[in-house]
């Protein structure tokens, strides 16, 4: 404001603290030191230390303005952060009333963040994203919670290795994270060797699970931002995954931090969309050509799961299907994404409800090793021939199919 005097100390990419020792202003001073003990609720760090602080000012009546810069926009814990903020900043001698801004970096103060928090260690390359790498990468996505997404994936796994693929499997689903109790894993946990980790092996694949790199089992994990893409990274850099043929990766539901944070590491990936035939067609299209975009990767194609059940008569011993959830789901969510993504997009199985399969996956027994043939465990067989049948040349290429908007 024209006329008051303003004592005012602007950050920038500089840690703060250091700035502020330079600052003739001693309540500024007080402020930036007062900062220095708020942490940020995720990075659990000083937000000085982070340089997060991009502007302190505080005019002759007392009246402090701080503008503090979150690593990404829509940080959940903002509230939180602004609370303590506001809080620490009231505390100091000489400031009547505080008023807290909360902004967003850039990229490149992002980057900086990120390198800072890694220290002087180079980060490693993903083998995956190389060129020349032959893995295929296949990223198992669904519009919602509770379709079979995990179980497939699972299931997908180990019938693509009883082909005799080398087949590694990571559970990158921040909610749910089931894919270790699916294989009978329980609390295990990936061996250090040197400075990597081997993946868990157990019924012939290695997996290994976001879950796993939580200090206790109970904890729910919070990450976004910069945490979040460091612990992706680790799971795809830091894990001696060896040759493979096949990496699967268990995405949460929907779109979001993950998918994002994964397009930009595996470009070559290929989505696979579970559903249902219950779910509207429009919606499964909308969501996960909205997630192949943000990818920026091909749709591999669809699975409808819960298709049917098989009953047997009990007097004529007769059997047939009863479609529970409705029929036609799968294909016309294929019908749907092909008109989206302007390329055609298969149906390319159909597996039916099995309880053998639910027991399976509640037990860590899967379906396609304790029953392979039942019908669920062999539309799942069917569905990795389909995949496996591919011609090898275009697997795993991004032919650079964009989404198109009707
Ligand atoms: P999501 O990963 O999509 O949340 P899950 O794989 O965890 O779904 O499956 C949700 C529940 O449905 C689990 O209890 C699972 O065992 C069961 N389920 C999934 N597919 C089938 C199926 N084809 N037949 C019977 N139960 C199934």
């Amino acid at each position: 404001r024209p006329g008051s005097r303003r004592a005012s100390c602007r950050i920038g990419p500089t840690v703060c603290r250091q700035v502020s020792m330079s600052t003739e202003n001693p309540v500024v001073k007080a402020i930036a030191d007062a900062l220095s003990h708020v942490n940020d609720p995720e990075i659990k760090r000083p937000i000085t230390d982070l340089n997060m602080i991009d502007e302190i000012t505080v005019d002759e009546q007392g009246r402090a303005f701080v503008r503090i810069l979150l690593t990404v926009a829509g940080c959940p814990l903002k509230t939180k952060l602004r609370e303590q903020a506001t809080e620490a900043v009231r505390s100091v001698d000489g400031v009547t009333s505080v008023s807290v801004e909360l902004g967003t970096m850039t990229d490149e103060q992002r980057d900086a963040l990120k390198v800072q928090l890694r220290g002087d260690v180079p980060e490693r390359v993903i083998p995956f994203a190389q060129p020349g790498n032959t893995t295929k990468v296949i990223a198992v996505s669904s519009g919602k919670g509770g379709v079979g997404k995990s179980s497939v994936t699972v299931n997908l796994a180990l019938a693509l290795a009883q082909l005799g693929r080398e087949v590694g499997l990571l559970d990158a689903d921040i909610y749910g994270h089931s894919v270790p109790d699916m294989l009978g894993l329980g609390d295990a946990h990936p061996t250090p060797l040197d400075d990597m980790l081997l993946p868990v092996p157990g019924l012939g694949i290695k997996s290994i699970s976001i879950g796993m790199m939580k200090p206790n089992k109970s904890d729910v994990i919070a990450w976004r931002g910069p945490i979040l893409d460091r612990a992706l990274t680790q799971l795809l850099a830091d894990v001696h995954w060896g040759d493979l043929d096949y990496l699967l990766i268990d995405l949460p539901p929907g779109t979001g931090d993950i998918a994002m944070s994964l397009g930009q590491k595996l470009p070559n990936a290929e989505v696979l969309v579970v559903t249902t035939p219950q779910q509207a067609a429009s919606e499964v299209a909308e969501r996960a050509g909205t997630m192949a975009g943000i990818m920026q990767q091909r749709v591999l194609g669809v699975v409808e799961n819960m298709s049917w059940l098989e009953v047997t008569a009990p007097k004529s011993r007769e059997t047939f299907r009863v479609e529970l959830f409705g029929t036609g789901g799968g294909q016309k969510a294929a019908d749907a994404l092909s008109e989206r993504l302007g390329t055609t997009i298969p149906l390319l199985g159909q597996i039916p409800l099995d309880v053998e399969l639910r027991s399976g996956g509640d037990d860590g027994d899967p379906i396609v090793i304790t029953h392979p043939d039942s019908p669920a465990a062999e539309a799942i067989t069917e569905l990795a021939k389909t995949i496996d049948a591919r011609p090898r040349g275009l697997v795993g290429i991004n032919l650079g199919v964009q989404p198109v908007s009707h």
